[in-house]
């Protein structure tokens, strides 16, 4: 499947789907998410922004576990304008981070087949030994997580912890240290799995799926303030 550069250009924004259609999707299945992949581990994660406090918890573990150096980051929590008026104004808070999108434009854009997608894992990584530092999967990412690591000097972006905490039976960093249980990491492809219970039982959604990238990272939406469609 291709993602022609007018798809992943076109657009922004989130789009909301309910529980029903979330499930829907996940019940059809596999056939509209499925990959080559399918069969095998596809990892995603939950973000649940009713329960995100916005410590940057997560950001501090990620940064320490997998050694980023300042002035970059693979994660970011963005926080809202106020809700309301001071003292009762209220936030929410908002997970920046690669969305190891199924058809990814990073990939497609890469002319060393340094950008690639772990088969076993369906996790979007970069080979190191391959990257050139082009730019162009920066240029190309619609959500704009890729960054050139100062000290490698190659592309870089979240790999879901696949090089350090997978490798030792943990869930990635981020997972570990949020105090509120606000993210969820598991195999899309588990029906029973934990990740799978929360995307069937709560209202989901994910970042610029109209780009046709098909993220495999969703958002409990804390709708506080707004009206959502
Ligand atoms: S979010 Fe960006 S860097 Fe991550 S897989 Fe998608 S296109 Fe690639
Ligand atoms: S910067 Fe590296 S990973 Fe990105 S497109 Fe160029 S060679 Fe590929
Ligand atoms: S650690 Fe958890 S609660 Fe804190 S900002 Fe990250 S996701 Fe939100």
């Amino acid at each position: 499947m291709s993602c022609s550069r007018r798809n992943f250009l076109l657009g922004s924004g989130a789009v909301i789907f309910t529980t029903g259609v979330a499930t829907t999707a996940l019940a059809n299945g596999k056939k509209l998410i499925a990959t080559e992949t399918d069969g095998l581990i596809r990892y995603g994660m939950v973000h649940d922004e009713t329960l995100c406090i916005g410590c940057t918890a997560c950001t501090d573990a990620c940064r320490e576990v997998n050694k980023v150096p300042e002035g970059v980051t693979r994660l970011k929590i963005k926080r809202s304008e106020p809700i309301g008026d001071f003292p009762k104004a209220s936030y929410t808070f908002e997970r920046i981070s690669c969305q190891h999108c199924d058809n990814a434009p990073c990939i497609h854009v890469c002319p060393t087949q340094a950008a690639y997608r772990d088969p076993k894992t369906g996790i979007v990584d970069v080979k190191a030994d391959r990257c050139v530092g082009c730019g162009y999967c920066l240029a190309a990412c619609p959500y704009q997580v890729r960054f050139f690591n100062p000290e490698t000097k190659v592309a870089d972006k979240c790999d879901f912890c696949r090089k350090t905490n997978l490798t030792q039976g943990k869930k990635p960093a981020c997972v570990e240290s949020c105090p509120t249980k606000a993210l969820t990491f598991g195999d899309l492809n588990d029906p029973n799995s934990d990740i799978n219970k929360i995307i069937q039982t709560h209202t989901v959604y994910r970042m610029k799926v109209e780009l046709g990238t098909e993220p495999k990272m969703y958002k409990v939406p804390n709708n506080k303030g707004e009206i959502l469609g």
